[in-house]
């Protein structure tokens, strides 16, 4: 399969206008959601959403690793990070403002329980959610494979380019471990799999927002360009919870062309994929973004909603 022009994907996504929901529904009022966690901690992260009361007590605008902050309703617990693939990683989530964008989604819905956003030394098997204690394990040596895969498959582009595509594809792994936090707090109906819910509801909440589009169009060139590690697919891959890589890919890109038409043109005329899947993108998404604001606009504070602004 040949790689889609970045340059172009690029393009065709300024096409879009975004609202900036993620951003702004939380914003110009004040939020109920506690920042003091259950065991009395005080806010130490910074605020950087004006929602979030009573946080910053300590004036420090970065946690560092190995501290434990409390803010809105996000915990976060960053293990001082060992040797370089682990310290190239949690870097990434920094640069990422991977806490600024989980308390901007914490703190935009009124999530019922705090919720963990735990870094970790190691790969394991990726980032995960744990509905046990409502947390979000994102091990730091995922995002540095992300970083070297959009390297090798973007040879021409700029440290600071690659550094942003991981910094983006970071945000859409969040968003997407947020999904399943919002399917296991608010008790979400899923008819299909979970997995492929959370990529459709991330989607929808980061086309919300400014830059979500490229967000969310990074994501899929990642999974794009990761899925060499599924040519052939083994029998362990077949049965995963995941779809492929690739599949994963596709569906992002359909709801995202879906959404706007001139994406649509652009990726109908630069065959970012076939003709008869785009054909059916438009209706996928509406499907999506309708079902989706269904369920999640009762949860998001201020009254606010999903719907794009005019
Ligand atoms: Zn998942």
């Amino acid at each position: 399969m040949n790689a889609r022009p970045k340059a172009l994907l690029a393009l065709s996504i300024a096409c879009l206008l975004l609202a900036g929901i993620v951003a702004g529904c939380g914003g110009g009022g004040s939020s109920s959601s506690g920042s003091t966690s259950s065991d009395g901690k005080s806010a130490a992260d910074a605020g950087e959403t004006e929602d979030v009361k009573n946080e910053d007590s300590s004036g420090g605008e970065d946690a560092e690793a190995g501290e434990r902050v409390v803010a809105g309703t996000v915990e976060a617990e960053w293990e001082k990070p060992h040797g370089e693939a682990n310290m190239t990683g949690y870097e990434l989530l920094k640069a990422s403002e991977t806490r600024s964008l989980a308390k901007s989604l914490a703190t935009a819905f009124e999530l019922p329980n705090p919720l963990l956003v735990k870094g970790v030394n190691g790969f394991g098997g990726g980032p995960f959610y744990n509905p046990e204690d409502n947390s979000i394990t994102l091990p730091y040596e995922f995002p540095a494979v992300v970083f070297e895969v959009i390297m090798q498959s973007n040879p021409e582009e700029t440290p600071e380019e690659w550094g942003e595509a991981a910094g983006a594809v970071n945000s859409f792994i969040l968003a997407h471990e947020f999904a399943h936090a919002l399917i296991h707090n608010f008790e979400l109906p899923v008819l299909g799999r979970e997995e492929d819910a959370a990529d459709g509801i991330s989607t929808v909440v980061l086309l919300k927002a400014e830059e979500g589009g490229l967000y969310a169009i990074d994501a899929a060139e990642f999974w794009e360009a990761f899925s060499g590690r599924q040519d052939p697919p083994d029998l362990a891959e077949y049965a995963d919870n995941h779809s492929f890589d690739r599949q994963r890919a596709d569906n992002i890109l359909c709801w995202v062309a879906g959404s706007d038409e001139a994406v649509l043109e652009a990726f109908l005329e630069h065959e970012i994929l076939p003709e008869d899947r785009l054909a059916s993108c438009p209706g996928e998404w509406e499907l999506l973004r309708r079902s989706a604001e269904q369920v999640l606009d009762p949860h998001l504070v201020n009254g606010a909603n999903l719907e794009p602004a005019e």
